[in-house]
């Protein structure tokens, strides 16, 4: 296959023109304000959402769909374009207002805007809502990253929300907390058919038979992002604080890698698929335009700084891998990638020259080794690991990030896994799941393959997610979880454990 060719058509299949998509992060002054015809009652029906902060910009983000489950995926929309005004405040009044602006909700990128605010201040809290013709969104709070000297830094993590599993009582939870920022590592949607009486745990819901099928178009990627967004305890975790958010596999299809399905979709057609998913997930997440992707080719790795206290790292641990190994040689090989040769560079310069104190590195699957048939994690590509645990040994207290398994587990990184005696040159923090596999229990089956290995200090598979907190001195982490999540979203959460982690010689400390 000439891998040139399928690129070129993709963008004039697009249908997406420069000005639509740059229009949807800042009308043209000259733009008409006011809607060609009036915007249906209850066009923000998905809530509103703020991401990718810096220490003086932040995007804003909604989608118009007054009817979300609309099964043509359009969400209720006339297929117009519409201004969306936005306002940006110091209080929740909206007293102060610090920015104002104008966005283009075009139909060939499902009514969503990305508005770009900046000239804001470092490390502060702010307000913002949009309006539509005479229809007016609920308010969210966001807020910038410090700049400079930085003292403390709160976030969380969160991951895997299979919305048919059960309902969002970690959400819940999670947005009474007072969090600078959330960090999402992967399966924001999943891709299957969502049958009653099989998959469809959620009790007291039912889906149309349009949600029974596994998705393949855009238009049903769409539908499946607005299915998950109608969950009102994701919309408030969204609308308390700014997410950074990564991908995994399930925003495409289950254990997808490149170019290749696990399900024998040739090379060729998959590029579509991913294609459609890739921009799905920028229409329905709070993205800067520069992860706007490319028909099937998408940059979402990238790092935020969190003035000198940290540096926040997000991979894509997807679209470059090398696929699964055919044999043990294979698995071996010493330049099998994960990450693909530039991700790598830029990581790895971007760890060893950080003058942060801590350096997080948000990613797709878990980095520790647990054996050697987990080929879809790290343990699938030791080459990569050890350049990566390499550059760890040169970097100021490094994080990992991770979701993926649905379990809570804290470990700490070892310089030489097959060594447990070697150095301990950071920790790894995974985020069990929001919503996927339902209730869950605090053991199962799996504990003892993780809890054999002495670098293993938490190991739980209840539904839940992480709050962490920075200073310069420690990080301590917070693992939190709910005894049910299938019945209703009323469960109280706990916290299973916590750690501490003193700066400059980073490992867990039991609480
Ligand atoms: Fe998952
Ligand atoms: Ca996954």
């Amino acid at each position: 296959m000439d891998a040139e060719l399928p690129r070129r058509s993709f963008l004039q299949l697009s249908g997406l023109s420069a000005a639509t998509v740059a229009f949807g992060v800042a009308a043209p002054a000259s733009a008409d304000a006011t809607p060609r015809r009036p915007v249906p009652d209850g066009a923000f029906a998905l809530g509103v959402a703020s991401g990718d902060p810096t220490a003086d910009s932040v995007v804003l983000w909604t989608r118009l769909a007054p009817r979300p489950l609309a099964v043509d995926g359009h969400g209720g929309m006339p297929p117009d374009d519409v201004p969306v005004r936005y306002e940006v405040a110091e209080d929740e009044r909206f007293h102060k207002v610090v920015r104002t602006g104008t966005a283009i909700a075009s139909p060939e990128l499902a009514h969503a805007v990305h508005p770009e605010v900046r000239g804001l201040k470092p490390g502060r809290e702010y307000f913002y809502r949009f309006r539509a013709g005479t229809v007016i969104s609920p308010v969210g709070r966001t807020k910038t990253l410090p700049a400079g000297r930085a003292t403390r830094f709160s976030y969380a993590l969160a991951s895997c929300q299979a919305w048919y599993h059960g309902y969002f009582a970690a959400y819940r939870d999670l947005a009474r907390r007072d969090v600078d920022a959330v960090v999402f590592l992967g399966d924001y949607v999943y891709e299957y058919g969502i049958v009653a009486g099989g998959n469809l745990w959620r009790q007291g819901v039912s889906v149309g038979p349009e949600h029974g099928v596994e998705i393949e178009t855009l238009e049903q990627y769409r539908l499946r992002y607005a299915l998950f967004k109608t969950d009102p305890d994701l919309q408030a975790a969204h609308a308390a604080a700014p997410w950074l958010h990564i991908w995994d596999d399930h925003e495409v299809q289950n254990n997808y890698g490149a170019d290749n399905s696990l399900y024998g979709i040739p090379p060729e057609l998959f590029v579509h698929r991913r294609a459609v998913a890739y921009r799905a997930f920028y229409e329905n997440l709070p993205l800067s335009l520069r992860s706007l992707p490319s028909g099937p080719d998408s940059q979402v790795y990238r790092r935020f700084d969190v003035g000198d206290l940290a540096r926040i790292n997000l991979l894509d641990t997807r679209q470059y891998r090398d696929p699964v190994p055919v044999d043990e040689a294979d698995r071996l090989a010493e330049q099998r990638t994960i990450m693909g040769a530039a991700q790598e560079r830029w990581l790895y310069d971007g760890l060893t020259r950080s003058r942060a104190t801590w350096n997080l590195v948000a990613n797709g699957v878990v980095v520790i080794a647990v054996s050697d048939d987990r080929i879809e994690q790290w343990d699938g590509y030791p080459a990569n690991r050890r350049r990566l645990l390499d550059a760890f040994g040169r970097t100021s207290n490094p994080v990992v990030l991770t979701g993926d398994i649905h379990r809570h587990v804290a470990a700490e990184l070892k310089a030489d896994f097959a060594d447990p005696a070697s150095r301990t040159v950071g920790v790894e923090l995974v985020c069990s799941s929001i919503g996927s596999d339902g209730d869950g229990a605090d053991t199962d089956a799996y504990a003892k393959d993780w809890l054999g290995h002495p670098y293993v200090k938490l190991y739980n598979a209840r539904r839940g997610y992480v709050h962490a907190t920075l200073t310069p001195h420690e990080m301590t982490s917070e693992f939190v979880t709910v005894p049910y999540i299938e019945a209703d979203a009323n469960a109280a959460a706990t916290t299973v454990a916590r750690f501490r982690t003193p700066a400059g010689a980073p490992r867990l400390e039991a609480l």
